[in-house]
């Protein structure tokens, strides 16, 4: 079963500060890497979390799977802009 539900992080909007991967405790994000947010355990994000977006200072972390948004996210596979009009 493909996950449903974990952060993305929006490149261009972070400054690295850490506070998502310090918030945390389910090693979605390698705490190695540190500040920095590489996520990089997907299946630990828990389902409707908001935990670490809600701490971000700068509005950087949306959520794949998030029905209050449109398009598929990253790695979208429309050319030219997301023409997804559902969460996939
Ligand atoms: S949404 Fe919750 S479980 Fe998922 S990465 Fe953020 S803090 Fe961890
Ligand atoms: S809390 Fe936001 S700004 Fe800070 S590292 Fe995480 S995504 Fe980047």
């Amino acid at each position: 079963m493909s996950k449903t539900w974990y952060p993305l992080i929006n490149g261009e909007l972070c400054t690295e500060c850490g506070i998502c991967v310090d918030k945390c405790t389910h090693g979605v994000y390698d705490k190695e890497k540190a500040p920095r947010p590489v996520v990089t355990y997907i299946e630990g994000c828990v389902q409707g979390c908001t935990g670490c977006g809600s701490l971000c200072p700068n509005g950087a972390i949306t959520y794949f799977g998030d029905a209050s948004q449109t398009g598929c996210g990253d790695g979208c596979c429309c050319e030219g802009g997301c023409n997804c009009t559902e969460t996939v």
